[in-house]
């Protein structure tokens, strides 16, 4: 079967290191198999779902260039859902509930005080049908449980953490539906991706359990409804911590946007997040075919991934320093060419940058006050200056035979001179950018 991926964000917020992070895997994963990668919007919660960042997010995608085969919403697939629910309520495996939140919090404060796991008792499976009518007759809707199959336990061999076992007497049977009638993510998650054909659901460590209790909702799916359909393969990867090692806040709201804005590539993002938290060096690799052939569930560690922002600068750099004119020029200062970009471009942390450098070449400029002997070699220099394709080279040597000075006393004070500063990029390059007229004139105004 080909390989199909999904990434299920749901429409509450825009999409931030974590989720991006999922959402690249599972892209490279359909892309190393010849597969499907499709956006699903898990937007069942109308409440909390906004249009603005399902906009959002598909921006946001665009923007790291994750491209994806289909999008589908959730919100148009109610009636799947509605008919799974029945298949699940005609095979025994849904059953009403009328708890408040109230009543279940004090029974699992109960349990954990008596040192038992806070499992739901299954309370409302003894009521009877008189005692149910009762409730609706005085107005109480029910919400909804799976009931889990205690017989069996479930087991499965995970792509990432491998063989895993779960206890269903464990776990408690998941509301699946509210009273009102709408959906919790658990029941629609299963349904969509049996119908959509997912083989691979790629997640973070948090889903586990969920997967446990989806697994048994699988089964029972495929059973009801006769479905050519199979269980997709699970694979869960370790979640994303800070420097620190601790799940940070700021992890979780460090978004795609505030990335952008602070001048980072999206290159960047995708080179370290690609191969974060596996046995694979990350490195600044800009080709995405090379992280799309290495990728590799096999080489995730159990342990959490450390994101550090000072690494993702690091290699934002590293990224910088090898973008070509043509994927930079609309970012650049108008009148910045090609030459101008390859001679900034080893400077530069990020992209933005480039107009403080290029403003070296433009000027205005304020170059440092200079001692008598510096002003007297200026103006020497501005004697010798004279224009060919390699001025810089040709000024240097000529100084360096009049003057016999040579590294930095030759040097310093014709940078200091030309571009206001004491270090940046390479003379021989920004030269030919600043032009005689004005190196002339930048060198006989430093020579007082
Ligand atoms: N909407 C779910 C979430 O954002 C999707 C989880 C899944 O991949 O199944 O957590």
């Amino acid at each position: 079967m080909t390989t199909a991926t999904r990434f299920a964000p749901s429409p509450t917020g825009r999409l931030h290191v974590g989720n991006i992070r999922t959402a690249l895997h599972n892209w490279l994963l359909a892309r190393k198999h010849g597969g499907r990668f499709l956006l699903r919007i898990d937007d069942t919660d109308s409440a909390r779902s906004r249009e603005e960042y399902v906009d959002g997010i598909r921006a946001d995608l665009d923007w790291l260039g994750l491209d994806y085969d289909g999008e589908e919403r959730q919100s148009k697939h109610l009636a799947s859902y509605e008919a799974a629910f029945e298949q699940l309520r005609a095979a025994g495996r849904v059953y009403p509930c009328y708890e408040t939140a109230q009543e279940l919090e004090l029974k699992r404060k109960i349990q954990l005080g008596r040192g038992l796991p806070p499992i739901y008792d299954r309370a409302a499976l003894s009521l009877g049908e008189t005692e149910r009518a009762a409730k609706e007759a005085q107005g109480e809707q029910p919400h909804w449980r799976f009931m889990l199959d205690h017989g069996e336990g479930i087991e499965w061999q995970d792509g990432i953490r491998g063989a895993q076992h779960f206890d269903p007497a464990q776990l408690s049977d998941p509301v699946i539906r509210r009273a009102g009638g709408s959906w919790l993510y658990m029941l629609p998650s299963a349904v969509d991706d049996l119908e959509m054909g997912i083989t691979d659901v790629l997640r973070g460590e948090d889903h586990v359990s969920n997967t446990a209790v989806q697994i048994q909702m699988f089964t029972a799916l495929i059973a009801a409804q006769d479905h050519a359909a199979q269980m997709p393969r699970f694979s869960h990867e370790a979640l994303l911590v800070g420097r620190e090692g601790k799940l940070s806040k700021r992890l979780g709201s460090l978004s795609v946007e505030s990335l952008r804005d602070s001048g980072i590539e999206p290159s960047a993002v995708v080179a370290l997040l690609a191969r974060l938290g596996t046995s694979q060096p990350v490195e600044a690799i800009l080709d995405r075919q090379i992280l799309i052939d290495s990728f590799d569930l096999d080489s995730f560690g159990r342990a959490p991934a450390r994101f550090d922002e000072t690494e993702l600068e690091r290699l934002n750099a590293a990224v910088v320093h090898q973008l070509p004119f043509d994927q930079v020029k609309d970012r650049l200062p108008r009148d910045m060419d090609e030459a101008g970009w390859h001679a900034v471009r080893p400077n530069l942390a990020s992209v933005p940058e480039a107009a403080d450098w290029w403003q070296i070449v433009t000027g205005p400029i304020a170059p440092p006050a200079f001692t008598e002997e510096d002003r007297a070699y200026l103006a020497e220099a501005a004697r010798l200056l004279e224009w060919s394709p390699e001025p810089w080279q040709a000024l240097t040597s000529a100084l360096k035979g009049a003057t016999g000075r040579k590294g930095k006393p030759l040097f310093l004070p014709l940078r200091q001179a030309l571009t206001g500063m004491d270090h940046g990029p390479d003379m021989a390059e920004l030269l030919p950018l600043i032009g005689e007229e004005q190196a002339r004139a930048r060198l006989a105004r430093a020579a007082g």
